[in-house]
């Protein structure tokens, strides 16, 4: 089948382009590495109340709402249909089991992933004690001694959230200074139950079958101190999943595909939404928002003689 429309990613940017595509008459394959819709959605624990329109108790349930309404509309889903290279010229896509596929445009959708440490033991320690979400993991942390590692607001938040069932809550941070918001640092400095470590990195995350303790280093005196502990929460920021498009378009220092306001790349043809593109406001709402975009400037592209 040809499609007009090929978006990669299927997360909320990448959802809203492909509803778009339709309610727009062009035909659309929405593809997504992993085994069901939804991104980072699928991570949020917490509950999402400033999309506008709907309140859910979670990202999970937000999505469930995207894909009931997404019923109504007709395009292509492929799941575990990895993207493992683009010809953003030829706007033709391979995935990883060696298949081409071409359309008349391309949508790029796909988001960020968490940062990770790269330090010893953070691969084998998962679901191990390294957690995966402060809100969902709080309950077996329940008077244990934690780690949260990163300066910024999730780190902290984080660290707030797990105080209230651990023992004991170490926040470590490389840097001297902290991003999170003023209100966040605040709440932590004045909680009894939380220590904060800058100027201090983990080398280390050591233990038998589970993690047992961390060794920290200090910045300022180069010494490794072995501190124990039972669980970790890594919240170090995100960076954009766009290997497969260096150098076939262009992307800022960060790697973050470069748009104009029509979410179009340098690449005529080649669209970028959602977090992939750095939004200013990296949420639900902009990625929406981005995804309807998209799918206009192609269809204006596609149809210049008539007005949308
Ligand atoms: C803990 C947390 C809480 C949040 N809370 C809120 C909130 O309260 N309100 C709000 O508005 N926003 C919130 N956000 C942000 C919001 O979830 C994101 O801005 C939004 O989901 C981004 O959607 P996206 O489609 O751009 O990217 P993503 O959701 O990252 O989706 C990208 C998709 O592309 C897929 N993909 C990547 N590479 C490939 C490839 N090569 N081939 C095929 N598929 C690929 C991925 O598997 C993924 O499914 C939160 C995020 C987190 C992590």
């Amino acid at each position: 089948m040809n499609f007009n429309v090929i978006i990669i990613g299927g997360g909320a940017a990448g959802i809203s382009a492909a509803l778009w595509c339709d309610e727009l008459n062009l035909t659309s394959l929405l593809l997504e590495a992993q085994n069901e819709l939804g991104g980072q959605l699928l991570r949020v624990y917490n509950a999402i109340k400033n999309h506008l329109g709907i309140e859910a108790e979670s990202g999970r349930e937000l999505r469930d709402r995207f894909l009931k309404q997404t019923e109504n509309y007709n395009f292509t889903i492929r799941l575990e249909a990895k993207v493992s290279e683009v010809d953003s010229e030829n706007k033709t896509v391979s995935l990883i089991n060696g298949e081409k596929i071409s359309a008349t445009a391309i949508i790029i959708a796909t988001g960020v992933r968490r940062r990770k440490l790269n330090v010893e033991g953070e691969e084998i320690f998962k679901d191990k004690g390294i957690l995966e979400s402060g809100k969902r993991d709080q309950h077996l942390v329940k008077n244990k001694n934690v780690l949260v590692v990163g300066g910024g607001d999730a780190a902290f938040e984080n660290a707030l959230i797990l105080a209230e069932t651990a023992r004991k809550v170490t926040l470590v941070h490389r840097r001297k200074d902290f991003r999170a918001r003023k209100e966040f640092i605040e709440k932590v400095q004045g909680n009894p139950k939380i220590d904060v470590l800058s100027e201090t990195i983990l080398t280390k995350i050591i233990g038998a079958n589970r993690v047992e303790a961390a060794a920290l280093k200090s910045l300022k005196t180069s010494r490794i101190n072995v501190l124990p502990i039972d669980a970790i929460l890594i919240r170090i920021g995100v960076e954009p999943n766009t290997e497969i498009l260096r150098g076939k378009l262009d992307l800022d220092e960060n790697g973050y595909v470069k748009i104009n306001s029509r979410c179009e790349t340098s690449v005529k043809g080649v669209f970028a939404v959602g977090d992939v593109a750095n939004p200013i406001s990296p949420t639900v709402s902009s990625a929406v928002g981005m995804g309807a975009t998209a799918a206009k400037a192609i269809f204006a592209e596609l149809n210049p003689q008539q007005s949308l």
